[in-house]
C-alpha cells in the first residue's frame, strides 16, 4: 500500500536526515514521524516529499527542508501548554508539527491561496488547536499575544519590533535574519525587558515581505 511506502520514507527521513544530524528532542522526532509530509506538497511532488530538500509549493514559495523544520522546532523548546505564533504558513507543514507539540498555534500567511490550502490540509488531519489568518505577519497578531514561542519561516532583513513585543516573558523566538542569499538563524529569549540573542548557524529562506520585513518580493 502507498501509505506503508510513505511511512517507510518518513522513518528513514527522521533517522538519516534529522536524528543523524543531532536533533535529540524525542517529542520533535516523534512529531516528525507522525505528520504525513507527502500531504503538504503538490500531488505531483508527493514522491519527493521526504527528500532532503525544500520543494516548491506555488506562488514562488517553498516548503522547508525537513531538517530545517526539525531544527527550528527543537530551538523553540515548546511545552504542551504553550501558545505559538508562526509567520509564513506556506504549505502548513511546520504548523502541523507545531500543533503536535503546543497547546495552541496561530499562523499568518501573506498569500490567501496558500493559507486556504494549508487550512484545508490541517483540518483534514483533525488538528483543532490552530488558527490561520491572511495578512502581514511582520505585524504579529497582537490580539492573541503574548506567545511563549514565535517562529518566522522566512528570511528577515532585521528582527520585526512588533514580534519582540508579542513574545511572552521567558519565551523563545526563532527567526532567520540577514541578506537574501543567506541568513543567520537567531534565537531570542526574553527575560522581562531584556532580550538575549544567540546565533545558531546559517540558513537560506525565501524573503519575509512586509512592513517590518523586505519591501518587495524579489530582492535578488
Ligand atoms: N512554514 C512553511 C514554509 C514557508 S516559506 C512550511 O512549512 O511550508 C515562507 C512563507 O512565508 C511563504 O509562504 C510566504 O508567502 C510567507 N511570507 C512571506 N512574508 C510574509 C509576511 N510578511 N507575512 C506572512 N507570511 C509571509
Amino acid at each position: 500500500m502507498k501509505e506503508d511506502y510513505y511511512d517507510k520514507l518518513r522513518s528513514d527521513m527522521v533517522k538519516h536526515q534529522i536524528a543523524a544530524r543531532g536533533i535529540k528532542d524525542t517529542r520533535v522526532l516523534e512529531a516528525m514521524l507522525r505528520v504525513p509530509r507527502h500531504l503538504f506538497v503538490p500531488e505531483n511532488l508527493a514522491d519527493r516529499a521526504y527528500d532532503d530538500s525544500p520543494l516548491p509549493i506555488g506562488d514562488g514559495q517553498t516548503i522547508s527542508q525537513p531538517y530545517m523544520v526539525a531544527w527550528m522546532t527543537e530551538l523553540l523548546e515548546i511545552d504542551e501548554h504553550d501558545r505559538v505564533l508562526e509567520i509564513g504558513t506556506g504549505s502548513g507543514y511546520q504548523a502541523a508539527i507545531l500543533c503536535e507539540l503546543a497547546g495552541e498555534v496561530l499562523s499568518i500567511e501573506k498569500f490567501p491561496d496558500l493559507a486556504r490550502t494549508a487550512e484545508k490540509r490541517i483540518g483534514a488531519l483533525g488538528y483543532d488547536n490552530i488558527g490561520i489568518r491572511v495578512g502581514d505577519g511582520t505585524l504579529g497578531w497582537p490580539e492573541e499575544a503574548p506567545f511563549e514561542g514565535i517562529i518566522v519561516t522566512a528570511g528577515a532583513p532585521s528582527v520585526p519590533q512588533p514580534l519582540l513585543e508579542q513574545l511572552a516573558d521567558g519565551g523563545r523566538f526563532v527567526i532567520p535574519v540577514g541578506p537574501s542569499g543567506m541568513q543567520m538563524l537567531n534565537v531570542i529569549t526574553r527575560y522581562g525587558n531584556d532580550f538575549q540573542t544567540r546565533d545558531e548557524g546559517t540558513c537560506v529562506f525565501v524573503p519575509l515581505v512586509g512592513k517590518f520585513g523586505w519591501k518587495r518580493g524579489r530582492v535578488f
